[in-house]
């Protein structure tokens, strides 16, 4: 990434703590951990996490919106910034974590769909319902 790009990012987003790593990450409230070598939509996309200030990671649905938003935002910053907006990058991230989502929610059991309670408790339609 270019060092430039990343000292003005730095600069214009004093709260947030940036710190060196493997995988560009957030982690609430306001770290977002940065791969020197990677994409810098993605490193928008993760202070898109610390902009939008939602941590609701309990239930499923509401990981994949927050996800979304955070995109919504990478995209803002990514035209004041001048970053080329990769589609194919943002849909491939996306569809991973959907795999994922789809992944956890298959029961166990029975290889149905679950579903997922504000708690974040996850009941299959099948086996957990009578
Ligand atoms: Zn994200
Ligand atoms: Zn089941």
């Amino acid at each position: 990434m270019d060092a430039t790009f990343l000292a003005k990012i730095k600069s214009d987003f004093p709260d947030i703590r940036f710190v060196s790593g493997k995988r560009f990450s957030f982690r609430p409230p306001k770290t977002v951990v940065v791969e020197p070598d990677g994409e810098p939509l993605l490193l928008l996309h993760e202070i898109g996490h610390a902009l939008i200030e939602k941590y609701d990671f309990k239930t499923e649905v509401g990981r994949l919106k927050i996800e979304v938003m955070a995109w919504e935002k990478a995209r803002e910053l990514a035209s004041s910034y001048k970053v080329a907006i990769d589609e194919d990058l943002i849909e491939t991230e996306l569809d991973t974590y959907r795999d994922w989502l789809h992944q956890k929610s298959r029961c166990p059991k029975c290889g149905l769909t679950r579903f997922q309670t504000p708690d974040g408790t996850f009941y299959c339609p099948k086996c957990d319902v009578n």
